[in-house]
Formats: structure tokens, C-alpha cells, sequence
């Protein structure tokens, strides 16, 4: 892999000013991957994981697996301030693919807290099938993003391939869910919810309790536009049989990728493209 470094990086380099290698894990399959691929190829590489404090138990709990298999620190990095102190400071208006206030508050900004002025390497584990992905540039000069898995022709076969010979194999969230990332995450399909439902009926009481309607203005606050979790969840039932019917059309259009298909939970309409790259790789 052959870095192409910004001005700036090349410039700490040639003054001898410490040059940061860090690799932001999200508890999801591509960074987790990077993770395992990059082992060892720089003595002072760094793991962190923005924990926005509505994660997974089940993303915890690949993280210390992570921890143990890299035999690394992984640094822990949490904001001041949890989701529901903003979502009180935003009146009620719950994130989405918009605005994405959460990514900001609760998971880049204590990410560039972390760096501060140094000069540092990102390392973000877009792979070379998903071209259309943008990852989280910084805007900060002194951060420089770099893309191994795209320099290096990484795809996702490649991304499980290298999971499963690890033997950390995939997070257990996969069997519900397509992505890591808050419990509530906006970015859920309407069967993840029914997933998350099924599989943590507390966490889906607890998403619920963050909707509500304003009394004066009748306005609807809810993780679904036009949809709350309650009428959601007594259309469970059409819901998962849409997502069957779906998934025979795609395996039947992908034959000879079921596999993938089938771990992954893959699904052409899982809005890959928009979701925040530092919660869902
Ligand atoms: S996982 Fe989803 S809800 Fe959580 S911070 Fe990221 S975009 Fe926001």
C-alpha cells in the first residue's frame, strides 16, 4: 500500500514530528477488518471507538474481542454529553440522514478532540467495491485520510474472508441488522427495527421513548418520517414479508453471491451510500 500524503503530513514527516497512525474502529465488519489487515504493519498504530453510549451490547462485545485479538489498546472515547442531553438542546428533533447531528456531537467531535493539532494518518476501511462511499474526510488539514482497502483491491468477500480466518468472525448483530451503530440508528430499514424488536425488546422501548408529539403544534417527532415505532411494529408482520419476498429476488438476481449475501444481510435498498462511515464501517 503506497500512501499519497497531503502537504502537511509531509511536512511533520520531514521535520520528525510524530506522524499519528490511528484506526477508528466502529464495531462493523470493514474497520474490524482493517483492523486485522493493518495488524503489524505500524509498531504505533492506534484503535479508538467513539462510543456514543447507545451502542450494542453486542458491538462491546466485539470490540474486546478485537482488543484481545489485536493484543492493542483500543482507547475509548466518549462525549461529555449523552444523546439525550442533545436531543433536549435540539427541542425534541430527533437526528437523521440530514442533519446528523449525532455523528457530529457524539462521535467525530470526540474523535478530533482526541487528535487535537496532531499530525495523524487515518485509516478508514472503505473497500474497492463500494467506490460511491466517501468516508469521513476531516476537514482538519492536520488529519489525512487513507483508504488501504480501495488502494489495495479489498472487497467484501475479501473483507469476510479475512474476519473468518482471524476466527473473530462477524459481529452477532449481522443476523438482525446490516450495520453497526446506535440501536436507534436512523438509518435502520423498517426490518431492522422489527429485528431490533425481536432481538432487544428493551432497546426498542427505549427508541420509543425518544418520539413523542409536540401538544401545541401536533408536530410528530419520530425515527421514521410519517411512521412512529408503535405503528411500525403492528405492521411487523407485512413488513418482514416484503423483506422475504425482496431477498428471493435478490439472491435469484446475485446467484453464486448467496453467501455474502446471506451474512451480510445485504440489501439493495440499505442506503449504504448515506450512511456516516464513522458509525457503519
Ligand atoms: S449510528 Fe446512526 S444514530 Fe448513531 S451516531 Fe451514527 S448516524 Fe447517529
Amino acid at each position: 500500500m503506497e500512501l499519497i500524503l497531503n502537504s502537511d503530513i509531509q511536512t511533520s514527516r520531514q521535520s520528525d514530528k510524530q506522524v499519528r497512525h490511528i484506526l477508528a474502529l466502529s464495531g462493523g465488519k470493514d474497520s474490524s477488518a482493517l483492523a486485522v489487515y493493518m495488524r503489524g504493519k505500524f509498531e504505533n498504530m492506534e484503535y479508538v471507538f467513539c462510543d456514543t453510549g447507545e451502542e450494542l451490547d453486542e458491538t462491546y462485545e466485539y470490540i474486546s474481542k478485537l482488543q484481545d485479538f489485536l493484543c492493542a489498546k483500543i482507547t475509548w472515547l466518549k462525549s461529555e454529553k449523552d444523546f439525550r442531553y442533545y436531543v433536549d438542546l435540539y427541542n425534541g428533533v430527533l437526528p437523521d440522514a440530514r442533519t446528523r447531528w449525532c455523528t457530529r456531537m457524539l462521535k467525530l467531535k470526540p474523535y478530533e478532540d482526541f487528535i487535537g493539532d496532531d499530525p495523524v494518518i487515518s485509516y478508514v476501511g472503505i473497500r474497492a467495491d463500494e467506490p460511491h462511499r466517501k468516508g469521513y474526510i476531516s476537514t482538519k488539514q492536520n488529519i489525512q485520510p487513507v483508504f488501504p482497502f480501495v488502494e489495495d483491491n479489498i472487497r467484501i468477500e475479501d473483507v469476510e474472508r479475512i474476519l473468518m480466518e482471524s476466527g473473530l468472525g462477524v459481529p452477532r448483530y449481522y443476523q438482525w441488522r446490516s450495520r453497526s451503530g446506535c440501536y436507534f440508528c436512523f438509518f435502520q430499514q423498517k426490518r431492522e427495527w422489527i429485528g431490533l424488536k425481536n432481538a432487544h425488546p428493551e432497546l426498542f422501548e427505549k427508541a420509543k421513548a425518544f418520539e413523542k408529539i409536540a401538544t401545541e403544534t401536533g408536530e410528530r417527532y419520530t425515527w421514521n418520517e410519517g411512521e412512529s415505532l408503535d405503528e411500525l411494529a403492528q405492521r411487523a408482520d407485512t413488513i418482514m414479508d416484503e423483506h422475504e419476498k425482496r431477498k428471493t429476488r435478490e439472491l435469484n438476481a446475485f446467484k453464486g453471491h448467496q453467501k455474502l449475501k446471506d451474512i451480510w444481510g445485504y440489501d439493495s435498498d440499505d442506503g449504504e451510500e448515506l450512511s456516516c462511515n464513522i458509525c457503519h464501517l
